[in-house]
């Protein structure tokens, strides 16, 4: 007898921990648009050099054994009566029993000029390589001899949004950008902003975690814009707006972790959403008006979740063992389970040097933490056989940050 087909669609924390719990027990196929995972809670490290690709963004050939299908394409479109899906790159239309849906979702620039067009946004690898070649060029063009005043104005970042990643962000970015200065023997310092609609940063985080946020930020010497709304970006600057006053700056490059918002696909769906846009899911994960179909991850709504779990990797992992488990009753027959999901703790990386990390309800931050999080994260890595791989790379080879070396000497 043939197995069922069960296609999963996005290559994330939900689909691919889904495909992984899955292998073997159905015809599993999973499609998705790059080549490679990425542990997104470790971008920042890559963006460093504190990690490599191949630590935090491994190949889906590698991780996948020849249980699960991978198909690398762009998911078009959803036919849900016709139970089949369309791809951008291929003629053919891919057939399921079971779907799930885990596509994520997309950089939100809430309709802000240019920002689309000329910041640069942070989800990929690609994106971290941007960031890193435009921190380079903007240090390759200043010589020694230029004044700290013009130093400063030449060497300007934005990083718009104080939320846990405009954090991070802005904190290695400085710690990069410093530590370049020393070893160019450049005048003065450069000049790292967060820019932040609200009045504080990291609000979906506790207070506890937010006092270490705000120590590294004054540490790592990046200035904290709150209150203040971005309202353009050029190929050249930023405006912004605080207090009904305009100001623009001059920038070598705007990066936005301004928000995320719904996948287009997820907007073609004609099926039950809330106000947000996403999946109404039942506490099985299966959509209501379609029992063989799962949504999981930042696209679904799922109610028996800590609400600070809304939208994390955490959450779309766990969700992950749930879907596979169901998956597996759906098909023979057995009756499907929930879950009350809790959040595992907090890590927050902050700068090249510390962390900061919640857990049992104790926060600590330091070098310790940053340590604590390597440990942690380790664990959190897709299969025993690239976790053991990198746990061991980290240990022996060390994670120390990769300096900002000029054009020609970077790798
Ligand atoms: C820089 C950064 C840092 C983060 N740090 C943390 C953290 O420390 N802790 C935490 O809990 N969460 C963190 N998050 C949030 C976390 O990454 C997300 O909540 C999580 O990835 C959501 O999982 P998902 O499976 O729903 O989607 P994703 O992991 O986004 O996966 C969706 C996948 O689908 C693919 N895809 C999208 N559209 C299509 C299509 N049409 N066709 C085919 N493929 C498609 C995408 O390329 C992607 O591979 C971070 C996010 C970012 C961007």
């Amino acid at each position: 007898m043939s197995k069922s087909k069960v296609l999963i669609l996005g290559g994330g924390f939900g689909g691919l921990f889904t495909a992984l719990e899955l292998a073997g027990s159905a015809d599993v196929t999973l499609v998705s648009d790059e080549d490679h995972f990425v542990f997104t809670p470790m971008l920042y490290e890559y963006l460093s050099g504190e990690v490599e690709a191949w630590h935090i963004a491994p190949n889906y050939n590698e991780l996948l054994d020849n249980n699960v299908n991978f198909i690398q394409d762009r998911v078009k479109s959803v036919d849900l009566v016709a139970k089949s899906v369309s791809l951008t790159n291929s003629p053919e239309r891919l057939n399921y029993d079971v779907l799930v849906v885990a596509v994520g979702g997309i950089t939100n620039y809430v309709g802000v000029a240019g920002a689309e067009e000329f910041s640069i946004p942070f989800r990929k690898i690609q994106h971290a390589d941007l960031l890193r070649q435009r921190m380079v060029a903007a240090l390759d063009q200043i010589p020694p001899e230029m004044p700290p005043q013009d130093v400063r104005r030449e060497l300007t970042f934005a990083v718009v949004g104080a939320g846990a990643s405009g954090c991070e962000l802005s904190t290695k970015m400085a710690d990069l950008l410093n530590d370049a200065f020393k070893r160019r023997a450049l005048q003065g310092e450069p000049r790292v902003l967060v820019i932040e609609m609200g009045d504080k940063v990291v609000p979906g985080m506790g207070s506890q975690i937010r006092e270490f946020v705000e120590d590294a930020l004054h540490e790592s010497r990046v200035e904290l814009h709150t209150l203040t709304k971005v309202v353009n970006v050029s190929a050249d600057g930023v405006t912004f707006e605080h207090e009904g006053n305009r100001e623009y700056l001059k920038t070598s490059a705007v990066v936005w972790t301004g928000g995320v918002r719904m996948n287009p696909l997820i907007e073609s769906l004609d099926v039950e959403k809330n106000k947000r846009g996403l999946l109404i899911v039942k506490p099985t994960l299966q959509l209501a008006a379609h029992d063989n179909v799962f949504a999981l991850g930042d696209i679904a709504y799922f109610e028996d979740a800590a609400p600070v779990l809304a939208g994390t990797a955490q959450l779309s992992f766990q969700q992950a063992s749930l879907a596979a488990t169901n998956i597996k009753a759906l098909l023979s027959g057995k009756e499907l389970h929930t879950k009350h999901f809790e959040e595992l703790g907090e890590a927050i990386s902050l700068g090249t040097e510390r962390a900061a990390v919640l857990t049992g309800g104790k926060a600590f931050g330091g070098a310790l933490a940053r340590q604590a999080r390597f440990a942690l994260y380790t664990s959190r890595l897709p299969t025993w056989h690239h976790r053991l791989r990198v746990g061991a790379s980290w240990f022996f080879e060390g994670t120390t940050p990769r300096p900002l070396l000029p054009l020609g000497f970077e790798r």
